[in-house]
Formats: structure tokens, sequence, C-alpha cells
């Protein structure tokens, strides 16, 4: 056995699946998850020695790469002055300075302390602003797992196949309405059956909870225009996005300015870090200035501001995002060509830092019903090929993959060697 199955065996008896979050336990492409001892640059180090080329980041926040050495030192100096105060602090103030700065639609922001618990918080503004219960999410589109939210959901719902969870009472999953991602048409029909009752649309830019899709030409601008003609807010969740296809998220990149946003990930360089905000209007609704109740008691913690902001100015480097776009391009690009060498079909998306690839004969994936019927056994067979190559993908069809600034040439060209060969393989099995 190795170190990684014992491990696993061991947490099974004690963690619901061995793990703290379930995609984490390769119910996607099975197997025996690998149990990391550490992580530094683009590579992560298991329990048994090995290294791999990471291309999951942490699921997203590691931009710089792992164990930068700005961020840590900005963390161990943090460290110095105590871990949590519970009252304000000036590290709170720079740090919402410096995301309206790189977001500009973000006029008021608030911390919190994950992805759910900004999309949450985002959504009860929402709804006590408009004073209107129905939200409008997309299918596939995963935002935390909030009641309201989980409903026809991407990411490790979808990957175990439950898009809705029991648990969530009916009462409350009526309010959630969804749409098909990239289909203005199904978004207009659900205005028309509800004009009066539909608080916000809530929805990830690029989508990156089935696989990656980015919206086609449109999408975007026609939600938009449909939340202010029936005075629903527009939710860009860019817990993913944000600080990934470019500095100011996917919103700054397709030019389109919602009402609120909510970030995560990346905004805590590796700690647990959420926000959300917007326009000031909106943001005055929330406690104390306002009626909706929101609250953290380790909210704007000063070890996780001191991390994100280190991350943060790091980002503000002029030409890093056009760098990391091109590694991106690179991996994708070289994926799909090892794919057509060896007479695998295979399509890919990729958009600033994320990209994702599909074992499908589909030209291009714009909807979450082509993602569903991608060919899973080349999947896997890829996924275990690459891992054994030392190469770690996301392990699930539904999830993006991230590149940091970490990843250089050598490790580019590793991975597209790793790529080549277990094409070659899977074509000849
Ligand atoms: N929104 C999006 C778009 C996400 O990708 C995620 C997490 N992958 C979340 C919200 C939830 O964030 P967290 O896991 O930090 O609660």
């Amino acid at each position: 056995m190795t170190r990684s199955e014992t491990l696993f065996e061991q947490a099974k008896q004690t963690i619901p699946g061995g793990v703290n979050s379930p995609v984490r336990a390769f119910n996607g492409v099975g197997g025996t998850p690998r149990f990391i001892e550490k992580a530094d640059g683009a590579y992560i180090y298991d329990a048994d020695g090995n290294k791999y080329i990471d291309y999951v980041g942490s699921w997203g926040p590691m931009i710089l790469g792992h164990n930068h050495p700005k961020i840590r030192q900005a963390v161990l100096d943090a460290v110095e002055n105590g871990l949590s105060f519970g009252a304000p602090t000036e590290l709170e103030v720079t740090m919402a300075e410096k995301v309206i700065e790189m977001v500009p639609s973000m006029e008021m922001v608030r911390m919190v302390s994950s992805g759910t618990e900004a999309t949450m918080s985002a959504i009860r503004l929402a709804r006590g602003f408009t004073g209107r219960d129905k939200i409008l999410k997309f299918e596939g589109c995963y935002h935390g797992h909030a009641d309201c939210l989980l409903v026809k959901a991407g990411s490790g719902a979808l990957t175990l196949g439950q898009p809705s969870s029991p648990g969530i009472p009916e009462d409350f999953a009526k309010h959630t309405l969804t749409a098909v991602y990239n289909d203005l048409d199904s978004v207009k029909a659900m205005f028309e059956q509800y004009p009066d009752s539909i608080s916000c649309i809530i929805l990830e830019p690029v989508a990156g909870n089935m696989n990656c899709i980015p919206p086609v030409a449109g999408f975007l601008e026609g939600l938009r225009a449909l939340c202010d003609e029936f005075g629903a807010l527009l939710i860009i969740d860019e817990v993913m996005t944000g600080f990934r296809v470019s500095k100011s998220g996917a919103q700054g990149h397709y030019g389109i300015k919602p009402d609120l946003t909510t970030l995560g990930k990346v905004i805590g360089g590796g700690m647990p870090v959420g926000a959300f905000g917007g326009r000031k209007d909106v943001m005055q609704f929330i406690a104390p200035t306002g009626p909706v109740y929101q609250a953290g008691t380790l909210s704007g913690n000063p070890i996780a501001m001191s991390a994100g902001l280190a991350q943060m100015e790091a980002l503000c480097e002029e030409g890093l995002y056009e760098e990391l776009a091109a590694k991106t391009k690179r991996i994708a690009e070289g994926f799909k060509a090892a794919a057509d060498k060896h007479g695998i079909p295979m399509s890919i998306n990729y958009v600033g830092g994320m990209f994702g690839f599909f074992f499908t004969d589909e030209p291009q994936v714009t909807l979450f019903e082509q993602v569903t019927k991608c060919n899973m056994e080349h999947f896997r067979a890829f996924y275990h090929g690459m891992l054994d190559e030392g190469v770690y993908l996301a392990p699930s069809a539904y999830e993006a993959g991230f590149l940091s600034m970490a990843h250089g040439e050598e490790e580019l060209q590793a991975t597209l060697a790793a790529a080549d060969r277990v094409l070659a393989r899977i074509a000849a099995a």
C-alpha cells in the first residue's frame, strides 16, 4: 500500500469519504486521492515522495504558484502581531481600496471567509434590496453550497450526480429558477413568466464548474439588458474568474458591468477569504448601514488579508496577465494538437489563466448539455495517464484547469510531452 492509500483508508474512518470537500475524493476518476505534503512553485509533492506539475492550484487561488516568497513573508510578518482581533484594522481598509482599484464596478466591498459566504450574502442582499424572492441561476454553474444555490449545480455536486442536493426544502428550492447557460432565450422566458419576482441573475462569467465554458458573444450583454428591463440585479460570481481571467476579472475582459460581484480564491492568496461588493446604494443596504444582516467572526482576518494583499499587489505587475494567458493557450492548444495527432476527438476552451479540454467530436463546446455527452472513458484514461506521468489535473471532467505564473518553459514542455505519450497510449488501446 502506498502512504496515500493507507492515509485514505484511515481518513475514511473519521472524515466522511476521507475528505473535507467532495471532489478531493477522486470520485470523478476513480482511484486513490494523493495526500499532499507540501507544494512549491508549479509543483505539489505527495506523501509517497512523488512530485507533480500542478494544474489545480488549490482550485484556483495559487495563481503565482505555491509557497510564493512574498506571500509567505507577508503571512509570517502578520503572525507576529496576533492571529485575530474581531475589531477593524487598517489592513481591511487597504484591502477594500485594492479590490476597488482592480475591479472598478465594486464601489464598496465586504470581506468574508469563503466563496460560499460571498454568494450567499450577495443573494440575500439582492433579495433584500429588490424586495423580491426569486433568483435565476444557470444549470451547471456552481456558486458554493448555500441552499438556494445548490439547485442544478456544477462542480462536485455534478461529479457525484447530485446537482440538486437532498436537505434543501422544496419550499426554498422553488425560488431558484434555472436557465440554460449561453441561451438568452431561456432567460427571457423566465423573465416573461416571472416579470416582477426575480431579484437577481447570478452567473459564472466564464463557467468553470462544468469544465470551462466561456460566454458566447452577446450573452453577458443580453443578461445585463434583461436585468435592466425587469429591475433585477446582475450578480457576476467571479470567485473563480476574479484576478484570473484578467486583472479586473471576467467583467473587465468582456467589458460588462454587474450590480454586484462575488470574489474568492485568488483574493486570499491561499487563505480562506471571499468578498462581495458592487454598487454603493446596494452595498449600503447591508448591516450596520442597512437592514440586511451579514456578519463573520473571522471576516477580514489579518493573516488572511495580509496573504491576499501580497498576492494582489504582485498581480499588478505589468504584462503578467498577457504572460499567464499565453501559457494557458499553449497548454490547451498543445493538448488539442496531441489529440489531433493521435486521432482522438478533443475540443478545447481557454480564457486568461483557465482552460478546459473535452473528449468530444463537437468542434466547440458552449453548452452544458454538450459537456455531459463527452467521452468519460477517455477522460479517466487521460487523467490517470497524466497522473502517472507526474501531471496533476483536476480529478473531474466537470472542472476547469488553472495555470500559474510559476509554470515555466520546463513545466509546459514536460506537460505537453506527457500528454503526447498518454494520448498515444489511449489511441493504441
Ligand atoms: N463560486 C464559484 C464560481 C466557485 O467556483 C466556487 C468554488 N469552486 C464557489 C463559488 C464557492 O467557493 P468556496 O468553495 O470558497 O465556498
